[in-house]
């Protein structure tokens, strides 16, 4: 429908134009407008990409930050024994899933090659399992967690992304019962696509090996952006053309004969920093509105102390996600919307883009926010064995000299509390978060 405002159009720059949502779906086309033009893909610098890979490696948050992974779930527990219970059977359903993952470049081939370019074939088998986005690239090796670089195997130069759209209705409920539900189901069912997948480009003769759902070699959204599926969001997240960041992703690597696609930009590296919703809506104000360069990449840097404690007590939180119009619209409304009205982002202003409700505090509408205190933000640090380490150095200290502490049994007690945390670090982590060991 044409704006009726009294507001000079956009002029656009380019079209894109995408497959529909749906295998089948009718094309879709995107106007990009010339004022949100920057760069395809993300503005990096390769120079300080490669050097923060060499010298300061990426590592899991699972293991990094497992102090706070062992909080988050204790928090989780108290707070909602539903979501513990729904946690717990997910692990369950989970563990021969990431198993097969971690060992699928275990997988021969079952063919032979022909020698024939499989791109079209890859990525037809792809749509009609059901993944949303298909594209093709490098496997870019300056983003694998420094632990998994010795299971990561060489020879798989090609990294073929995967986005699976999980379900529209529950994720607008976000942060529920219904959102986890589809959250967490969409791990699962990536686990058995992703079988069929592999199964398909293994009958062809090539090799894979698969990164995720739940155990991943790295960052993937690089590589999903190199791939021309989307752009990063001021929320962190990719935001592809249809679902935003309504979807699980998920890589093969192989060895397979495929080109590989082009990023594109979309507008939205410059669009975010016109909407800013996720960022004036984060109930822990955590998402930054400036974007820095990080690693050798300009984004909006996410504050992970001040959204974990959120995510931990409110169901996982992604409120971020719920209030974003790319992911509520989808791309293509967006940008027509922008470009017709001037510059107006869909859905900005309303509650019923930006309204959620958290469960303990009522519901917050358009300019309302939750006030959480300092306290709220008050969690471990770091490595789980290293924050135990610096725990028993405080207890030390107080106890010096005192002749009726038993040392060998605090000493007992500190090694029991560190090979538990070393135990959980192998289960399935929750909330979203990657398996550490
Ligand atoms: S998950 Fe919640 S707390 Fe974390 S960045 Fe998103 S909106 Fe903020
Ligand atoms: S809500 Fe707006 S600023 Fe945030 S990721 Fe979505 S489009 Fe970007």
């Amino acid at each position: 429908m044409p704006y009726k405002g009294k507001t000079m159009a956009k002029n656009i720059a380019y079209h894109v134009t995408r497959p529909g949502n749906k295998h089948g779906d009718p094309s879709v086309t995107i106007p990009v407008p010339e004022d949100l033009l920057t760069v395809p893909g993300i503005p990096t610098r390769p120079n300080d990409v490669s050097f923060f890979s060499r010298e300061y490696p990426l590592e899991n948050m699972a293991l990094e930050e497992s102090a706070s992974a062992a909080w988050a779930r204790d928090q989780r527990n108290n707070h909602s024994p539903e979501a513990r219970a729904f946690a717990e059977e997910h692990q369950h359903h989970m563990e021969p899933i990431v198993e097969w993952v971690k060992n699928s470049g275990n997988l021969e081939p079952t063919g032979v090659p022909t020698g024939a370019d499989v791109t079209a074939a890859i990525r037809q088998k792809a749509r009609e399992l059901g993944y949303g986005e298909v594209g093709f690239t490098t496997n870019d090796r300056h983003y694998v967690y420094q632990s998994r670089k010795p299971v990561l195997k060489g020879g798989l130069p090609n990294a073929i992304c995967l986005a699976l759209e999980q379900d529209y209705v529950k994720t607008q409920s976000i942060p529920s019962m219904a959102a986890e539900e589809t959250h967490f189901g969409t791990y699962f069912n990536q686990g058995g696509l992703s079988v069929e997948l592999t199964d398909f480009i293994r009958s062809l003769g090539y090799s894979v090996q698969v990164s995720g759902p739940t155990w991943h070699y790295g960052p993937m959204i690089p590589m999903f952006v190199e791939a021309g599926l989307g752009q990063l969001g001021a929320n962190g997240q990719l935001l592809s053309p249809h679902f935003g960041s309504r979807a699980r992703l998920q890589i093969i690597f192989t060895d397979a004969n495929v080109t590989h696609d082009k990023p594109i930009d979309y507008g939205i590296h410059q669009f975010c920093q016109e909407c800013q919703v996720c960022v004036n809506r984060c109930p822990g104000r955590a998402l930054m509105p400036e974007k820095v360069w990080y690693r050798g990449v300009e984004k909006n840097k996410l504050i992970f102390k001040r959204c974990r404690p959120v995510m931990a007590r409110y169901i996982g939180c992604g409120i971020c996600m719920k209030v974003c119009p790319i992911q509520k619209y989808g791309m293509q409304p967006v940008m027509e919307h922008y470009v017709a009205t001037g510059g107006q982002i869909l859905g900005k202003g309303t509650d019923n883009l930006e309204g959620y409700t958290l469960a303990d505090k009522g519901y917050f509408g358009t300019g309302q926010l939750p006030i959480l205190g300092r306290q709220f933000f008050d969690m471990p640090h770091g490595r789980s064995e290293d924050w135990l380490l610096l725990e028993f150095r405080d207890k030390l200290q107080e106890t010096a000299g005192d002749a009726s502490v038993d040392s060998d049994q605090m000493w007992s007690e500190f090694r029991q509390r560190v090979e538990t945390s070393l135990d959980k670090q192998t289960v399935v982590v929750d909330m979203g978060m990657d398996r550490g060991l």
